[in-house]
């Protein structure tokens, strides 16, 4: 008898009913190969207006992951649609062969081997590591049918691309545009690294928040130095920058109160009085005087570690939203602060060595981590009757991608 099958009218086709593409993807890879299609390509498309896609290559330090597959897979459909509308879209694949991923673990290997190794040594077993890894992503890439140069990649490490980025180094030099200065950055204390901006993660962090006292030194301009015994007041939430603290920023055009409080005398802006006021839990208060921000630009205060502290414009860095509408100003630590400081001319302190340990000149805290000295310094300041108020918030802290850890 017939089955059902007969009695339907099925189209005819030799395209396999199951995918089986375990199996078949291989075989169409080495067919492509066979047939040197990708070459074919090529020279079909010469002279042809080109169309290059550059390649932001991936590390040559693990498998790949779905991301990396992924994105290298948009690529090839990149350039793939641009040979079929006609262009000249050779796919010149690269790798990243340096870097911290690379060095971590070559380190790891390293100790575990129990080997003390030199510079050179390192550097040699960093590029064995990537050569390594090159091939095997090369192979999972191929894998994925991404057509491309794969006998000819650009590495980061081959010698001839090295001296490649000297010499346009060399060429912006020789034509004035490279010079050595400070700068500020994000610095890891525990992978002893400098971070880009985009390695780094903000997570909302438990903080000390502190409102510092600042006496009055001396005053050229004459405006303050009638009220005895002033000190200018200055908000915080992070103690350990403390020690670098060269300045203090006001906003030139808010206006700034000299405020009675007892038998004490404090400066702060006026916007932020209430608030402070609240926090300190003044009772009474008076306002002396009132000036602009502007006019207290030169007066000089004392630091908590016994420095000059002038104040300085901070334009536009001073928040009357938060604070005291003076800001501590340590133009070692932080990318605003820098600013500030070398536009004021104020000298760059940081007296933090790459671990992030206090150096010298932080007495009583050489030696000690700065993420864990803030309880400390806040107690230390408080015994010298440096503290107004202190308390915790939440604040927003940058922290590295890599451990995970805060940064500096
Ligand atoms: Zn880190």
């Amino acid at each position: 008898m017939a089955g059902y099958r007969d009695t339907l009218n099925l189209p005819n086709t030799n395209f396999p009913m199951k995918a089986d593409l375990v199996k078949r993807e291989p075989e169409r890879l080495r067919w492509w190969r066979e047939r040197g299609l990708y070459r074919k390509l090529r020279a079909a498309r010469s002279g042809r207006q080109v169309w290059l896609l550059h390649d932001g290559p991936p590390y040559s330090n693990a498998h790949l992951h779905l991301g990396t597959a992924a994105n290298k897979i948009w690529k090839d459909a990149a350039v793939r649609s641009a040979s079929a509308r006609g262009l000249d879209s050779p796919y010149v694949p690269g790798w990243d062969n340096h870097g911290m991923p690379i060095e971590t673990e070559v380190g790891k290997q390293l100790r575990s081997e129990g080997v003390d190794a030199d510079r050179l040594t390192l550097r040699r077993r960093c590029r064995e590591y990537a050569t390594r890894w090159v091939g095997i992503q090369r192979e999972e890439f191929e894998r994925l049918g991404v057509w491309g140069e794969w006998e000819n990649p650009f590495l980061t490490m081959a010698p001839g691309f090295e001296a490649e980025i000297l010499s346009s180094f060399g060429a912006l030099a020789a034509r004035g545009f490279i010079e050595r200065r400070l700068r500020s950055i994000h610095w890891c204390p525990t992978d002893r690294t400098a971070l880009a901006l985009a390695e780094i993660e903000y997570q909302d962090d438990p903080a000390h928040s502190i409102i510092v006292r600042f006496p009055l030194l001396r005053d050229p301009g004459g405006a303050l130095a009638r009220h005895a015994g002033l000190e200018a007041l200055a908000w915080t939430t992070t103690p350990w920058t403390l020690p670098a603290n060269l300045g203090l920023m006001a906003d030139p055009d808010a206006t700034y109160a000299v405020v009675r409080v007892a038998d004490r005398r404090f400066l702060l802006a006026e916007a932020r009085l209430a608030a402070v006021a609240d926090t300190a839990g003044w009772k009474e208060h008076e306002i002396e005087a009132r000036t602009k921000g502007a006019t207290l630009v030169g007066a000089v205060f004392e630091g908590p570690w016994g420095n000059e502290s002038p104040i300085v414009d901070g334009t536009p860095y001073v928040s009357l939203k938060d604070g005291t509408g003076l800001v501590h100003l340590a133009p070692g630590h932080g990318r605003e602060d820098f600013e500030v400081g070398r536009r004021a001319g104020l000298p760059v302190s940081c007296p933090v060595d790459a671990a992030g340990r206090f150096l010298p000149g932080t007495e009583p805290f050489v030696g000690r981590s700065v993420l864990e000295v803030d309880p400390d310094i806040t107690r230390w300041l408080e015994g010298r009757g440096r503290i107004l108020t202190a308390g915790k918030i939440v604040h927003s802290y940058p922290h590295c991608w890599r451990c995970r850890g805060p940064v500096i």
